[in-house]
């Protein structure tokens, strides 16, 4: 049933874990969600009344294909005034999330069997688009004892004739640490374009997340608005590129997505140039969260030898417990009632580890903690 592409597609093995956690649910056991990918906060009031404002004035229509000017100024706007970088609101394409934009800045990059490099553990997702469009995902492995940072020698092993970018993820999903600058540095001086998924920028506790645009010009950057304003649902983000590239990619975006939607991209040019008391608020929650789940977890027993400080997200060492974290996963949900992301999903390093999320209550966070402390104290 499935064509030689689609079979290169891996589905989600969490999915799996909401499966049956859904069908526990239904049987009427209360199960804890600490697997979730999205924040768990509204979107900020003043971007959802312009989102309310653009439907009730008629703004229903397609627009631009590479999106509302306004919107591609205020996202060329925020770069120079958070990283003080200068983007041209002419780099900037605004797609209907961070997913398409990176399917359209891989499509430009790549010929078949081309490769990119990036990091193992790493987003999920990731292998999926490369392998799709006929790439080749060339692993660099990372290692919780070096905070998840790259090793630039291990990139270097692997550059080759066909490598077409190295794909960088910081704050990364799914370790929740941020790149070094001396790291990003290092990498943007390889000779290799990077391509730079920022989409946890802003959520970030104490430390400062640092765009590849500070490094270089040979960078694609791609973001979007579903984790920093908590606006998963409305489907948009961007990517800023090398002038010479938004062409191409506008033609696939014509072709395949028409434009992206337009009351969305009203509500996002609020999101980026109004103030939202509500993110502060938002931000300094999860630093809360943060800080008590590294240390319940450490307490069960899980490692965690280099502390996240970015997205919501902390990628604990279960190999004390398992060296099968897809079945430790399951475990957890049947035995405990908490639902949990088994870190095989996010690569073959992965493994032994269980990815843990902060974007739910203190309350649930502790509530879920001590279900798997208790179910992990009577099992020896
Ligand atoms: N990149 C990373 C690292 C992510 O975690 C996600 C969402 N899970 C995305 C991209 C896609 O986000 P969206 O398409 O909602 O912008």
């Amino acid at each position: 049933m499935e064509t030689k592409r689609l079979r290169d597609v891996k589905s989600f093995l969490v999915m799996d874990v909401l499966d049956r956690a859904s069908e526990l649910e239904r049987q009427g056991r209360s199960i804890i969600h600490l697997e979730i990918g999205e924040p768990d906060f509204d979107t900020p009031l003043a971007v959802c009344e312009e989102g309310i404002r653009a439907i009730q004035q008629g703004e229903t229509h397609y627009t631009h294909s590479l999106g509302i000017y306004e919107l591609r100024a205020a996202v060329a706007e925020w770069y120079r005034k958070h990283y003080g970088v200068k983007v041209a609101p002419e780099q900037v394409l605004v797609t209907m999330g961070t997913s398409p934009a990176l399917l359209l800045v891989l499509s430009v990059l790549l010929e078949p069997g081309d490769e990119i490099i990036l990091a193992d553990p790493g987003y999920a997702c990731y292998p999926n688009h490369i392998r799709y469009l006929g790439g080749v995902p060339r692993f660099v492995k990372v290692y919780e004892e070096d905070g998840f940072q790259f090793r630039p020698d291990e990139v270097k092993r692997l550059l080759s004739r066909r490598t077409k970018a190295i794909l960088i993820n910081s704050p990364s999903n799914p370790t929740g640490t941020l790149l070094h600058p001396e790291v990003m540095k290092e990498l943007a001086g390889l000779g290799v374009p990077i391509l730079s998924d920022e989409i946890y920028h802003g959520l970030v506790y104490g430390e400062k997340a640092h765009s590849i645009l500070e490094f270089t010009t040979q960078a694609f950057v791609l973001n979007g608005f579903s984790k920093l304003f908590a606006m998963t649902g409305w489907r948009l983000g961007y990517v800023i590129a090398p002038e010479e590239y938004i062409r191409p990619m506008q033609k696939l975006q014509q072709n395949f997505f028409i434009s992206p939607s337009s009351f969305a991209q009203r509500a996002a040019v609020a999101a980026l140039t109004k103030n939202h008391p509500e993110l502060e608020r938002m931000i300094a929650e999860y630093d809360r969260r943060r800080k008590e789940m590294v240390q319940l977890l450490r307490e069960i027993g899980f490692g965690i030898a280099v502390e996240p400080t970015g997205a919501f997200y902390v990628f604990a060492n279960a190999r004390r417990f398992t060296d099968n974290s897809l079945q430790f996963a399951f475990e957890l949900l049947e035995n405990a009632g908490v639902a949990v992301a088994p870190g095989i999903d996010f690569g073959e390093n992965g493994e032994g580890f269980l990815r843990f999320s902060y974007a739910n209550s203190l309350e649930n966070i502790r509530e879920g903690l001590r279900r798997i402390a208790r179910y992990l104290e009577q099992k020896v």
